[in-house]
């Protein structure tokens, strides 16, 4: 157990509490980092399961904070494993002797704000309290799994597993009966290699997804060096895009040019691989019509590669393409010929109960030696409404966020003072490469409390009227898109009783300008206190 008195704590050592700790120390404060799990990493500490790779390119999807870093560290994949991303973190950690103030196995499990002192009192799992001006939540969006409340699990004889606490020695499927429940891109990277190593794989599909081949490939040396060439002007470039990648953009509408030129574009795309299909034409993701000639394209294409019609069917989706976050896959739909795939609707035949021997849909039940549960997170809002934090007068966030959450640029709270969220809901975040956006963030919060400090104030706090602004814009902002028409975790429609409520904000450009000024104006939209 540890007690004592800080200048700032950091919830979580993923991507964004590394880099807040060094942002932090670097202004000469005492800084600790509390961290649940046993080690750094936060997503790719917990998501182990076979296949884990980044969906962004590795050459994107890493910190630009440090010019020596970026120059020295060396991909080896067009899109990294998660082994090689862990490793990479550990680099971090080591090259910037991070480790020294982070304490793991540790839960923060309440946070209260006092008025007379303007200071939060944190208490951990361990049993100590600490008190410290600056609180920053760098919990991760996609950090609580979401876990259905099935009937009998306790009762299952075999072994479970969720793809978001995969154990550390692995899993060896081999000879056995697997049930996989779920097809989002947890399900969709790792159903190829478990189907390869089970003696039987069952998908259980409840809606079906979208995905673009990954062609993923040992990095091209010349492509890599170009790239190190420029590194700045090409983080740059991508900080210009909605995306915050190099997705290369294309201008114009799907609808304003031929079926001909369409086919061209989309062909080209899927050929490229990855998440740069969504920027094919501009208006993919606000015009339903033109969403449809891309949706239409990938089922053509998945039609043409999996043999069985019937289960080609059921792989199409009819939704949105990109309203949930598009799949990048290594022969995902291909596994589904295999001899021993079978893949199972459970739209309409939902899943009623976990048996002994396995599970029990309304029409039939199955056998299994292990399930894999690749059903999701309770995102962006699940982590941080599970620590009991209690803002000014006391105030609960669990009631402040009732109605789904209420941020100011989504890294404040009004009535929150000095704490502050790393890619909050009301931020670009899960539409974006996160990694750049983690750092902008980071940057954002570190350049404030510097603010704050050579000021001499005692707290900064969102102000309720510039936070409802926000909120107001942002679902603006949301509806003027397709992102609102499907059953998606960007809406808290995964989890039963969530507020449905489009919780990240659409376009890194206009938002990083936003940010810009408000910090230029001395934190306009700020209640800043002697
Ligand atoms: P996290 O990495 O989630 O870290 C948060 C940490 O906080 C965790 O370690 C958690 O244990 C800790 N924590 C939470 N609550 C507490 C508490 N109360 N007390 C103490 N500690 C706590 N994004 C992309 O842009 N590209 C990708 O390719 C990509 N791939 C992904 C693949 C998977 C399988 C998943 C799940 C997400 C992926 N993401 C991707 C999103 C990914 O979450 C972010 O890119 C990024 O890693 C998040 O970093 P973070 O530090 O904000 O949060
Ligand atoms: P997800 O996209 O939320 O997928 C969860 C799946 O479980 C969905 O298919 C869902 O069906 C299904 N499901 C949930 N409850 C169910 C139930 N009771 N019965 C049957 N099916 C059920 O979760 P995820 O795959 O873990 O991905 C979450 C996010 O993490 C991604 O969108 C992405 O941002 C990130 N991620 C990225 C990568 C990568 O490629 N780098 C890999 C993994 C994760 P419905 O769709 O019907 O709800």
């Amino acid at each position: 157990m540890s007690t004592g008195k800080l200048d700032a704590i950091v919830v979580g050592a993923g991507f964004a509490g590394l880099y807040m700790l060094h942002r932090l120390r670097s202004l000469g404060l005492e800084t600790r980092v509390f961290e649940a799990g046993s080690d750094i990493g936060g997503t790719w500490f917990w998501n182990r399961y076979p296949g884990a790779r980044c969906d962004i390119e590795s050459m994107e999807y890493s910190y630009q904070f440090s010019e020596e870093l970026q120059q020295e560290w060396e991909w080896t994949e067009r899109y990294a494993t998660q082994p090689e991303i862990l490793s990479y973190i550990d680099h971090v950690a080591e090259r910037f002797d991070l480790r020294r103030d982070i304490q793991l196995n540790t839960r923060v499990e309440s946070a209260r704000f006092h008025e007379d002192t303007s200071r939060w009192t944190v208490t951990t799992s361990d049993g100590g309290e600490h008190d410290a001006k600056y609180l920053v939540m760098a919990t991760g969006c996609l950090s609580s799994t979401n876990m259905p409340d099935f009937e009998g699990l306790d009762d299952f004889e075999g072994d479970w597993y969720h793809t978001g606490q995969w154990p550390h020695e692995g899993v060896d499927f081999s000879g056995k009966r697997v049930a996989v429940i779920g097809t989002g891109s947890s399900a969709i990277q790792s159903i190829p290699l478990i189907a390869e190593q089970a003696e039987h794989l069952t998908v259980f599909q409840r809606s079906p997804n979208y995905s673009i081949p990954a062609h993923n490939q040992p990095l091209d040396p010349d492509k890599v060096a170009e790239i190190k060439a420029h590194y700045p002007e090409f983080r740059e470039a991508n900080r210009q895009t909605a995306f915050h990648a190099n997705f290369g953009y294309n201008e114009a509408n799907a609808l304003d040019v031929s079926a001909e030129e369409r086919q061209h574009e989309y062909e080209a795309r899927w050929e490229h691989g990855g998440l740069p299909f969504l920027a094919a034409f501009a208006d993919l993701v606000f015009d339903a019509d033109a969403n449809e000639t891309a949706a239409e394209f990938i089922r053509a294409k998945i039609c043409e590669t999996v043999d069985d019609e019937e289960t080609a069917e059921l792989l199409c989706p009819t939704s949105v393409v990109g309203c949930k976050r598009l799949c990048v896959d290594t022969d995902y739909y291909a596994t589904f010929n295999r001899d021993n795939v079978k893949l199972v609707s459970v739209r309409d035949n939902p899943i009623e109960a976990i048996t002994p021997t396995g599970l029990r849909t309304a029409s039939e039940e199955y056998e299994f030696d292990a399930i894999v549960f690749a059903t999701g997170f309770d995102a962006m809002t699940g982590t941080l409404m599970k620590i009991d934090i209690r803002g000014v007068d006391g105030r609960p966030l669990q009631d402040a966020w009732a109605e789904g959450p209420k941020t100011y640029l989504g890294l404040a709270i009004a009535g929150f003072p000095n704490l502050f969220t790393v890619t909050g809901p009301g931020s670009p975040s899960v539409l974006t490469n996160m990694l750049p956006s983690i750092e902008h963030h980071v940057d954002w919060i570190a350049d404030c409390v510097a603010y704050v400090e050579q000021k001499g104030l005692s707290r900064i706090d969102a102000t309720p009227e510039a936070q409802a602004a926000w909120v107001e814009h942002v679902n603006e902002v949301g509806d003027s898109s397709l992102y609102p028409r499907c059953n998606s975790w960007y809406l808290g429609a995964n989890i039963p009783g969530k507020p449905r409520v489009f919780m990240p904000y659409l376009g890194f450009p206009p938002y990083a300008e936003k940010c810009r000024e408000v910090a230029e104006r001395g934190y306009d939209g700020f209640a800043l206190s002697a």
